[in-house]
């Protein structure tokens, strides 16, 4: 019953020293009602002998140092598990490819940082890419030869992007960028150092392709600024058309959708 009471009480607590301090405050409490326990039982009987008060001092010293030790590794055992979890949830956010943000925490992420920043009325920029003809790529080398691109590829957002940009895989061959404080012009620079990069990427040295294949990527830019506040559904769905004129363009370029 004590130590369940203490695994309430340590359990809830936040930080390792917190949960050190409530141990020792438990403890004590828990000594004090045993001490108050022995003492109404020796209460008008005999007078305790000083054996019986050395072997009964040992015995609480004892338990003390258990509790104690239980206290020590129950806190141990509540940081760890703590730390998986965070871990855990951090797994949930990742693309395991590419160890980009995933598509769902892409979401979760930018309507909360889009929100805020049509709040504070600061213009946000979105860069959608997909890979031009991903699948002949794949069909050609081989999916881990894709694979190894779509890495690359991921790479190239990020060496492009500044540390407070989002780069995210939004889905197979597509890829999602979120620029906060971006005007659309800015965007469209960032999309197309992007695009560039892209087209420098080696594919397999080892296995060229007898039509000197070149990877590239079709890239779709807007901005949600002063002219017209978008939501993000609006945002990613503006983005995705503007990727798509990209396509019918002619692939291989940035294509930009204002209001
Ligand atoms: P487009 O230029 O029109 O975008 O043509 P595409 O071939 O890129 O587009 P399509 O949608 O036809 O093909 C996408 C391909 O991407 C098909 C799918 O097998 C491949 N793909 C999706 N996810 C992965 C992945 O994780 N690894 C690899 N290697 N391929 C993937
Ligand atoms: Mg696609
Ligand atoms: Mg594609």
């Amino acid at each position: 019953m004590k130590i369940l009471l203490l695994v309430v009480l340590l359990g809830g607590l936040k930080s390792a020293e917190a949960r050190h301090d409530q141990a020792t405050h438990v403890t004590a409490l828990w000594l004090n009602s045993m001490h108050s326990l022995k003492c109404s039982a020796f209460n008008g009987l005999a007078p305790i002998k000083q054996e019986e008060q050395a072997v009964s001092d040992i015995q609480i010293h004892a338990s003390f140092s258990m509790l104690m030790l239980s206290a020590i590794v129950l806190a141990i055992a509540l940081i760890r598990e703590r730390r998986h979890k965070h871990r855990l949830q951090e797994l949930a956010h990742i693309d395991h490819l590419t160890s980009l943000y995933n598509r769902r925490y892409l979401y979760r992420l930018g309507k909360r940082l889009l929100n805020r920043s049509n709040k504070g009325a600061n213009s946000f920029a979105a860069i959608m890419l997909d890979v031009d003809h991903f699948k002949q790529i794949n069909d050609e080398y081989g999916h881990s030869t894709g694979d190894q691109v779509l890495t690359q590829i991921a790479r190239a957002c990020i060496d492009e992007c500044r540390p407070s940009d989002i780069v995210g895989r939004f889905g197979g061959e597509e890829f999602l960028l979120l620029l906060p404080n971006t005007q659309l012009s800015e965007a469209l620079i960032v999309a197309e150092r992007i695009r560039v990069k892209i087209t420098d990427i080696n594919i397999d040295s080892n296995n060229p392709s007898p039509q000197g294949a070149i990877i590239s990527a079709s890239l779709g830019v807007c901005c949600s600024n002063q002219e017209t506040y978008l939501d993000f559904d609006e945002l990613i769905k503006r983005a995705d058309e503007a990727m798509y004129r990209a396509k019918a363009a002619g692939r291989n370029r940035v294509q930009s959708l204002s209001h």
